[in-house]
């Protein structure tokens, strides 16, 4: 007998996620949603400050492990557990076309058609 999946709706407010399931006691799409969700309802601001924290160091992590110059593919960040929508920071080089620069502390990943290239500040 295979498992049987159904599509969920994301218990959490705030997120849009459609996943599917095969265990009847989920209801979040993720540990991140799952955690803002409890942050939320517990009003404890400082939790959820702290999830978020941990996404940036754990996206640091990754590219302080890689090669500086290496370009990526959106995929291959994936892949690696990288989260695009965490960041420290982000600059506009308006000389250089507009190029947007996705900042870790002082790691960075500047996007472009090609990828997303490592940079070191
Ligand atoms: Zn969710």
């Amino acid at each position: 007998m295979g498992l049987i999946f159904e599509m969920r709706h994301c218990a959490f407010v705030m997120c849009d996620e459609e996943f599917s399931v095969s265990n009847e006691r989920k209801i979040f799409c993720s540990d991140r949603c799952r955690g803002r969700h409890h942050a939320l309802i517990n009003g404890e601001e400082a939790e959820m400050i702290r999830i978020e924290n941990n996404m940036i160091i754990a996206n640091y992590r990754i590219l302080k492990a890689q090669r500086v110059g290496r370009v990526f593919r959106r995929t291959e960040l994936r892949l690696l557990g990288y989260d695009l929508e965490y960041c420290s920071r982000y600059t506009i080089n308006r000389a250089a076309g507009d190029t947007v620069t996705l900042w870790c502390y002082d790691l960075g990943l500047k996007v472009s058609e090609t990828g997303y290239q490592l940079v070191s500040a």
